[in-house]
């Protein structure tokens, strides 16, 4: 038995962060948007570790700082790691950026339960119909079109939905998303596993860096160790995929072993204890996480956050680009509902802007994965990950130029490809640079890679603050949109 419910403007799948951003976002401009979650609110969810862009860009716009604040999460200045081949830990702050100077540049550490539910709450108080324990089957099309969903609410009932649009924020396992057309592609250079658990009474860095994410490679991978709060701590291994049979047995005695391994953070948690109940009690394992959709939309849907792309733990991207692409897939919408412009112009700036950030983080992150390795790997394993016949060095090049995906089409291909280019020179230049030459940190966070990274969080924190677009040097790419004044719909450059 199927029922019909009312239509709605723009039914979104998944209320982690990426669908609470899109939703909240379009409702805040009058439109109607159902927003249907399988889970019933707090539900357990990785990805601990925020970036200002989310703090103080995306959450302001939202309109949830002071319940971020009340919420008293734990402040996190930047990270410390143990990483390269520099035998001591490095710190950065995120304040080394002018952008994120003052209060801005500091971030939250979160538990996930306690986030999400204040973003799923705001959207509700935003005029978002919010359903939770509802898990959408399938999506409805007509004429080639996406036109609404088919979901089961708790007592099993079936309901048909309609709506303009359909988007699909339903995370990694999203069984929607291939509806979208086009292929997963999971990644040839992050084939990594994830073996995650929580302890109360571990060590914290020293002050002013207490709340920082502590990352510290060791053989079979890295550890990151996130303070929650005072007393818990987020502790998880990243192995190679060589490792898959170590977590396939007890999860608790491989994590505990891993640990032995890696005295930086065997010290850290040596007075220590697993929580073994409740939602943190269980140690988890995730892999097959490092994908891309090759198509981001198609008329009438869209996907945001991890049901289009998610690259790997490092650097806590993951949230960012799913309020990022939440942002982004609201002016979207608002755009070609308002009739201000076609929905295939506004999704392909959608598509543009996401992979453009999407390949900036994935480009640095190949980059910082290999500076503990020797040369020859950096290189050979850049090569790999192109599948490319050229010689190590000059794939490298084109990998971090930006010409891997051959999306050029999408961004102004010259100065974007001369700009990759010369931001990878620098960047070559400081990992090859001797340890210790220019500080302990080898400059790495001033280079213009890790600048233009975070630029783009840093025009949307500067845009939540000033409320006023920043974007004014034009579009990413010939004859593309920019944000519109109020930063909710896109307009022509110049207008
Ligand atoms: P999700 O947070 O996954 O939300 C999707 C929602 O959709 C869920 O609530 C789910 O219940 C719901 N849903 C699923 N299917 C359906 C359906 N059929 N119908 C209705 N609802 C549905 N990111 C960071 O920023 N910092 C980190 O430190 C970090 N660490 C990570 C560590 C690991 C090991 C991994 C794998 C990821 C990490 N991430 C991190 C990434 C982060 O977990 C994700 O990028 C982020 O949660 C994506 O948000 P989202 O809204 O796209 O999806």
């Amino acid at each position: 038995q199927v029922e019909d419910d009312h239509e709605f403007d723009v039914v979104v799948v998944g209320g982690g962060p990426g669908g609470s951003t899109v939703s909240t976002l379009v409702a805040m401009q009058g439109y109607r948007v159902l927003l249907l979650e399988k889970e019933e609110f707090p539900r357990y969810q990785i990805g601990e570790s925020l970036l200002p862009s989310t703090v103080h860009g995306i959450c302001r716009l939202l309109g949830v700082s002071e319940e971020l604040e009340k919420a008293a999460f734990m402040p996190k200045r930047g990270g410390t790691f143990r990483w390269g081949s520099s035998p001591e830990p490095w710190t950065f702050s995120f304040s080394v950026s002018a952008t994120f100077s003052g209060p801005t540049s500091l971030a939250y550490q979160v538990e996930r339960m306690k986030f999400d539910q204040i973003l799923l709450d705001n959207a509700r108080d935003k005029g978002v119909e919010v359903r939770e324990k509802s898990s959408v089957v399938d999506v409805i099309e007509e004429d080639g079109r996406v036109c609404g969903v088919l979901y089961s609410d708790v007592d099993g009932v079936r309901h048909e939905v309609r709506s303009r649009f359909v988007v699909d924020a339903s995370g990694n396992k999203s069984r929607i998303q291939s509806r979208i057309g086009g292929t997963r592609h999971y990644s040839d250079f992050f084939q990594n596993i994830a073996l995650f658990g929580y302890f109360e009474g571990g060590k914290r860095l020293p002050a002013p860096n207490s709340g920082n994410i502590l990352c510290a490679a060791f053989n079979s991978g890295w550890f990151w160790y996130i303070p929650l709060t005072d007393e818990l701590t987020s502790v998880g291994a990243v192995l190679r995929r060589e490792a898959l049979e170590r977590v396939q047995g007890d999860r608790e005695k491989a994590l505990m072993g891993l640990i032995e391994e890696c005295p930086l953070i065997a010290e850290y948690l040596s007075e220590a204890r697993r929580v073994e109940s409740g939602p943190y009690g269980e140690v988890r394992v995730r892999k097959d996480y490092s994908y891309c959709q090759d198509t981001f939309w198609r008329p009438g849907m869209v996907l945001v956050g991890d049901a289009a792309c998610f690259i790997d733990p490092v650097f806590s991207s993951g949230v960012h680009l799913a309020t990022y692409s939440g942002l982004l897939a609201a002016r979207s919408i608002n755009s070609s509902l308002s009739g201000d412009f076609e929905e295939k112009k506004c999704f392909e700036e959608y598509e543009a802007r996401y992979r453009n950030e999407y390949s900036l983080f994935h480009d640095f992150l190949v980059a910082f994965y290999d500076m503990h390795q020797d040369e020859d790997s950096y290189f050979w394993t850049a090569k790999k990950v192109m599948n490319s016949s050229a010689p190590g060095l000059e794939s490298f090049v084109e990998l971090v130029g930006g010409g891997a995906s051959h999306e050029g089409g999408l961004v102004n291909a010259a100065s974007y490809t001369e700009q990759r280019e010369s931001t990878f020179r620098e960047f070559s230049e400081l990992v090859d640079r001797p340890a210790g030459e220019s500080g302990t940190d080898r400059d790495l966070f001033d280079s213009m890679l890790v600048q233009s990274v975070l630029e783009e969080g840093a025009k949307i924190q500067v845009h939540a603050a000033l409320g006023e677009a920043v974007d004014d040097e034009g579009p990413m790419r010939e004859g593309g949109l920019v944000p519109s004044a109020d930063g909710m719909r896109w307009a022509d450059f110049g207008y």
